[in-house]
């Protein structure tokens, strides 16, 4: 494989971690609260199962779609 390739989709996969984030604010005067999920994509995430699921259904497919435009 294309080790570019390789480098650009770690970087795009490391991007993602299932970690802590504040969440929007429900109405102006209101702080949002902390939720556990994907910071980078502020995706709201309560299990390892459903960080998996994110990477292989929100980030897997612009890795790939990266991946064939190049080659
Ligand atoms: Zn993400």
């Amino acid at each position: 494989m294309d080790k570019t390739i390789l480098e650009a989709a770690q970087t795009e996969l490391m991007r993602h971690s299932w970690d802590t984030f504040v969440s929007d604010s429900p109405r102006p005067g209101v702080k949002g609260s902390v939720v556990p999920g994907c910071p980078a994509c502020r995706k709201i995430l309560y299990s390892d199962n459903q960080y998996l699921s994110h990477l292989a259904v929100d980030v897997l497919p612009g890795i790939l779609e990266k991946a064939m435009e190049r080659s």
